[in-house]
């Protein structure tokens, strides 16, 4: 059966009062400080850990004596793994690492080197999530069906009403999936979710290939040749595992809430319903801004909010920038919802629940007889 048509991208309201005022706030910051945008030495310092963290660990995974040592290195591996993803590469993708481009690129490769692809993850974060968060059948990043249904506008089947139950067995599989599966799909289909995805030049597929060559040398070729492949399958289960759960989790916290708005796709031609920036602020939360641990491990993505308003600021300015965009956003009647980490994970598990079991369809009334008098007449 032919694949359908690719969906189109949805188009947005012209721009109200809010995201110029947001823009001329934070620019004023930026002035008043004379900080740079960017990250600076921090995020070089914070790259350095993570790296090492990383490639620490998995040398004692490698070299560990028995599989129960190297099972606890995996842990790990998978918990750096997605630290870079969240400090290290994505503010490289979005180019906030550094003013220069180079570095943003070295930053981004960052993905590459643990699995996944950068050059299709601009195109599915970039452009797709920040673009049109929770927009179902465009977002990808809420795209987990059959397994989990995200958004009331998601087809339901008997077993989501166990969903809130299940997750983290779904959440663990993201990571491995995204590394093994995912890539190669886009990349032969030319699809991302629904959306088509832009063409890639034969150099381009060479880069992607040769690093998921190196990706499997690591992850499956090394500890093979050193050990044995159910080793190999072993620790890869598990880091892989631990790395999914994570990312999954940190990104469902601050979307996939009860306060979070849940669009269908419109109809081509049609408009989303709100503008660029309240979308944003309607759709995401922030969480656990208190927490100086969380904040750094997570590259501030428990600020999503500051995140998907200023893509371009690192993310080591958006404790600063957070009570700044909450008053503009007070003073135009926008929310801007802050949870606790047991909060926000609370209010995920609800929004689970009530997406697997969605309220029954009401029968349509029965039409009313009409009045006596207008059948007389
Ligand atoms: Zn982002």
């Amino acid at each position: 059966m032919p694949a359908a048509s690719p969906v189109v991208k949805p188009k947005y309201p012209k721009h109200g009062e809010l995201r110029p005022a947001l823009v001329e706030r934070v620019d004023r910051y930026f002035a008043e400080t004379g900080k740079s945008r960017s990250g600076g030495f921090r995020l070089f310092a914070k790259a350095v850990v993570m790296l090492t963290w990383f490639w620490g660990s998995y040398a004692a995974m490698v070299l560990a004596p028995n599989l129960a040592w190297a099972s606890l290195a995996a842990i790990s591996v998978g918990l750096a793994l997605a630290g870079i993803g969240f400090s290290v590469m994505h503010d490289g993708g979005h180019g906030a690492s550094s003013r220069h481009t180079w570095i943003n690129r070295v930053a981004a490769r960052g993905l590459d080197m643990i699995g996944g692809s950068s050059l299709l993850w601009h195109f599915k974060h970039n452009i797709i999530h920040h673009q049109f968060p929770n927009v179902e059948g465009i977002d990808d990043d809420i795209a987990a069906e059959p397994w989990l249904r995200m958004g009331n506008h998601t087809e339901h089947r008997w077993f989501h009403r166990g969903q809130h139950l299940y997750f983290p067995l779904a959440y663990s599989f993201l990571s491995g999936k995204w590394l093994v599966f995912d890539d190669f799909r886009s990349m032969l289909s030319g699809r991302m979710g629904q959306l088509e995805a832009p063409k890639m030049s034969k150099l381009q597929a060479a880069e992607i290939l040769a690093w998921k060559t190196l990706t499997f040398g690591w992850a499956f070729v090394l500890p093979t040749v050193l050990h044995s492949w159910v080793f190999a399958l072993v620790t890869f289960a598990i880091w892989s595992a631990v790395s999914g759960f994570v990312m999954a989790i940190v990104f469902q916290l601050a979307h996939c809430v009860e306060e979070a708005d849940f669009t269908a796709a419109p109809a081509k031609g049609e408009r989303l319903p709100q503008t660029w920036a309240r979308r944003q602020l309607d759709t995401t939360i922030d969480f656990a801004p208190n927490n100086p641990f969380l904040t750094w491990y997570l590259g501030g993505l428990n600020f999503q909010i500051e995140h998907h308003l200023f893509p371009l600021v690192s993310h080591v300015h958006y404790p600063a920038l957070r009570p700044l965009i909450k008053e503009v956003c007070d003073a135009h009647g926008a929310p801007h919802v802050t949870r606790s980490f047991f909060g926000a994970l609370g209010s995920h598990l609800r929004h689970l629940y009530r997406m697997g079991h969605p309220e029954p369809q009401q029968p349509a009334a029965p039409a009313q007889p009409e009045p006596l008098q207008k059948l007389a007449a």
